[in-house]
């Protein structure tokens, strides 16, 4: 059987997995998921990226809005405004507030964000082993001028991202709590034991990044030595949604699909992925050291992501063999 493990952010993950799952029914595939962006909000510990993997693969995802609960209501929400208790810029609907109250509920009692994820998963039965990348606190943090005075000031990711739509120019992003964080349970065996390592088009900065600054994890890609192909999330030298341009520009990283491979680097990639826009930049990545080839990679919908899949998963088979 094939073990395929996946470091995944929140949509572009999400959506990529559902394709793989399809393009590989009968392997056995683990997701890393970021928790850099996993924020505190009133009392309840709430983790975008593993709910969108989560309710993505179990079908209780918002489809047009690629985040949140289908069919969701935001009575709670609004009767915390009433008490004029915020923040109102982060929208948590009644049926996520459920996942969040169960989730706080048992890292209360003392049961670890793996151990609670899996209990979360067991409703949903995305199909797929998802670990956080870390039980530890990680918390993603942007470096923005205040605009309230001459100097800068780091602000929690999500604050970066949803309130201030990263409107203001970030000079940094700090996972903060990384150095001293380690692997979850599960992880490192994952990537000992895979016979293929996929980055989906994620956010390279502030999700795949994140995962890779748990210390063990580059390493032990690196060390595994199984293939390691990434698709890219920058099509025709923009995001295809979001403002992964923002945080790249903070991390001096050009927003076009070479810049990012290189970025990873031919230590990290075998090979990548880019879009059939992107043909041009074919040359430029196999110069620096990675195999590449130019497809079709927008996931317009499951039978077109899991024939990007298939590519990803064909392109390691040819540079392992
Ligand atoms: P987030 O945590 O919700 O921001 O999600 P991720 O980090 O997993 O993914 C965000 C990235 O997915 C963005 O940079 C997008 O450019 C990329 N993305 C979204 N849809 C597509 C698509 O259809 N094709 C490609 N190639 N990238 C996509
Ligand atoms: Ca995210």
């Amino acid at each position: 059987m094939q073990r395929i493990v996946v470091l995944a952010g929140g949509i572009g993950g999400a959506r990529f997995l559902r394709g793989l799952k399809v393009a590989a029914p009968e392997a056995e595939i683990t997701v890393v998921g970021n928790t850099g962006d996993d924020i505190h909000l009133f009392g309840l510990k709430v983790c975008p990226d593993l709910d969108t993997v989560m309710y993505t693969l179990g079908g209780g995802i918002n489809e047009e809005q690629g985040w949140g609960r289908t069919g969701e209501t935001f009575a709670v929400k609004e009767e915390l405004g009433a008490y004029g208790v915020g923040p109102q810029w982060f929208g948590l609907g009644d049926r996520d507030f459920a996942t969040h109250i169960v989730r706080t509920q048992m890292i209360s009692a003392g049961y670890p964000l793996s151990d609670v994820t899996q209990a979360l998963c067991s409703r949903w039965e995305p199909g797929v082993r998802l670990l956080p990348m870390t039980d530890d606190r990680v918390e993603t943090h942007v470096l923005v001028d205040d605009p309230e005075g001459e100097g800068r000031k780091a602000v929690h990711f999500q604050e970066y991202w949803v309130r201030m739509r990263a409107g203001a120019d970030a000079h940094a992003v700090v996972p903060v709590g990384a150095e001293s964080a380690k692997p979850a349970p599960g992880v490192l065996d994952a990537v000992a034991h895979a016979d293929v390592v996929l980055f989906p088009p994620s956010n390279p900065v502030v999700s795949v990044g994140t995962i890779l600054a748990v210390p063990g994890i580059r390493e032990a890609i690196a060390e595994a030595g199984v293939p390691v192909v990434g698709l890219s999330p920058i099509v025709g030298g923009a995001p295809v949604r979001g403002m992964a341009d923002k945080v790249l520009a903070a991390v001096g990283v050009e927003t076009t699909a070479a810049a990012v491979a290189r970025h990873y680097g031919s230590g990290m990639l075998d090979g990548w992925l880019v879009d059939t826009a992107d043909a041009s930049a074919v040359d430029e990545v196999e110069e620096a050291g990675i195999r590449c080839r130019a497809v079709p990679l927008m996931m317009t919908d499951d039978e077109a992501t899991a024939a990007m899949a298939r590519e990803a998963l064909a392109l390691a088979e040819e540079v392992s063999a």
